[in-house]
């Protein structure tokens, strides 16, 4: 039997942000990653904003692996014959330090997962948690592979369904209605090409967001990330939604109707899929939380709900980073007061409550109720395509005035239902 001073289960970013905080301290840390490399089996988007972790793990940022800085937000409303897309170009995007870089998790992690090793953490891949050890109501140690590992701490950083946490008792199971599932691929093309296709300079990057008939009117939306030689594209339901709500939808088949749509093909023509992956997220947000710690054991990452979508961001990288960052000073608190309880590690939900993590998420609480308004996804992005048709059309008669041609889709009881959603809209 090996005593480490912590376990780190998952080396995703929570994990390896705890793992490489700790090891720079000196102690003693074990990380167990159930995949082949770290990244192997991580699924995101691929967008990393910088800001709020830049100060938290400054000597990263340098050599990190990341990809194009994001210098364009744009946004598309895609109904099913036309879509509308606005495009954000603001100076201060492409000024340095930039704000946000796509990323690839399976060069990132990897790469994050030496500079934790460099530092002195001990990762082990290929080898999965499959129980938690409990004494006393603590936790003291978890087994993998059939080998009983103790620890002072051990820290769940094992994702969306985190077992970890579970088995600890810190969270029941998950609730679809609090769970999205994405499908994502990645699209290798020639770096020249996606700098002409998304009209970029150099290392500039764009993001784009859709809503509507991409997910088929469901909860949910589409996203495309430009990286340095490839393109990350994929969808993302709302898993309750996906279950219920009619007409029922092939999830798996949403990314590739996604694809064969006119205005994303002419985008990916002549590239390679080299990567695909599908993967829950959490989404519940402040009210899905479970306890984030206990006797012995601190929840970070997916594994406490840290991922959040507000409708015009989508984020969990940077609540991951900073998570597994706050969670190695709580060890590293405790380890000087000699007290590993409960109440010793309490102090890990005090500073993530006096930083940006759970301020957004108890900022942002209502945002999933405000979102699940499916008109969003169905009547809007039908209503901004007819509006646009009409404007731009010149018929073979005379034409109407603009103000009509706009104010026939507003009819009274239109926008008494658009006041009711702008009450909805107004609470995130
Ligand atoms: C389709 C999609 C799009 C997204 N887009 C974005 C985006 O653009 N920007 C953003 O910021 N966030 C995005 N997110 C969310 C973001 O990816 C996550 O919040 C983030 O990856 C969480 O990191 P983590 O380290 O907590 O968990 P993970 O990255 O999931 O890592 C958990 C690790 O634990 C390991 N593990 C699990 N169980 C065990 C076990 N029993 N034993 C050993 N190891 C185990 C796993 O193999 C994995 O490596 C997206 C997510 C998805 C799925």
């Amino acid at each position: 039997m090996e005593k480490f001073d912590v376990i780190v289960v998952g080396a995703g970013l929570a994990g390896l942000a705890a793992a490489y905080t700790l090891a720079q301290e000196g102690l003693e840390v074990l990380v167990l990653e159930r995949g082949d490399y770290a990244g192997a089996k991580n699924v995101t988007g691929g967008r990393l904003y910088l800001n709020p972790v830049r100060d938290l793990l400054p000597d990263l940022w340098k050599k990190a692996p990341l990809e194009r800085f994001i210098a364009h937000e744009e946004v598309s409303l895609m109904a099913k014959e036309r879509s509308l897309t606005i495009r954000y170009s603001g100076g201060e995007l492409a000024e340095e330090p930039y704000q946000s870089y796509s990323i690839l998790r399976a060069k990132f992690d990897r790469w994050m997962a030496k500079q934790a090793e460099r530092k002195g953490a001990m990762l082990v891949t290929k080898s999965r948690v499959d129980e938690v050890i409990m004494e006393n109501g603590n936790v003291v140690g978890v087994r993998a592979a059939g080998d009983e590992l103790r620890a002072d701490v051990v820290i769940a950083c094992d994702g969306v369904l985190s077992f970890v946490a579970e088995k600890a008792g810190l969270r029941k199971p998950g609730k679809a209605h609090d769970h999205a599932v994405g499908f994502k691929e990645i699209i290798e093309l020639d770096p020249a090409v996606i700098e002409d296709r998304f009209n970029l300079e150099g290392e500039e990057g764009a993001a784009r967001l859709f809503m509507g008939e991409v997910t088929r009117g469901k909860f949910g939306g589409g996203f495309l990330y430009t990286n340095k030689e490839s393109i990350s594209l994929g969808v993302v339901v709302g898993i309750k939604d996906l279950m219920e709500g009619k007409p029922a939808v092939n999830a798996p088949q949403l990314l590739d109707d996604f694809k064969a749509r006119p205005e994303i093909a002419r985008l990916i023509r002549g590239g390679q899929t080299v990567e695909y992956g599908a993967h829950a997220i959490p989404e519940g947000g402040y009210n899905a939380m479970g306890k984030l710690y206990g006797g012995g054991i601190l929840v970070a990452g997916d594994a406490a709900g840290f991922s959040m979508n507000i409708g015009v961001t989508v984020r969990g990288m940077e609540y991951a980073l900073a998570s597994g960052y706050y969670a190695a000073q709580a060890v590293l608190q405790a380890k000087e007061k000699g007290d590993f309880s409960a109440a010793g590690l309490s102090v890990y939900e005090k500073l993530l409550n006096d930083s940006f993590v759970l301020k957004d998420f108890k900022t942002f609480k209502h945002a999933l109720t405000a979102l699940e308004n499916p008109r969003l996804f169905t009547v809007y992005p039908e209503l901004a395509g007819n509006i646009m048709r009409d404007l731009y059309e010149v018929p073979d008669g005379p034409k109407k005035p603009l103000f009509r041609t706009v104010k026939q889709y507003l009819t009274l009881r239109e926008m008494w239902a658009m006041a009711g959603d702008m009450r909805k809209v107004m609470k995130i």
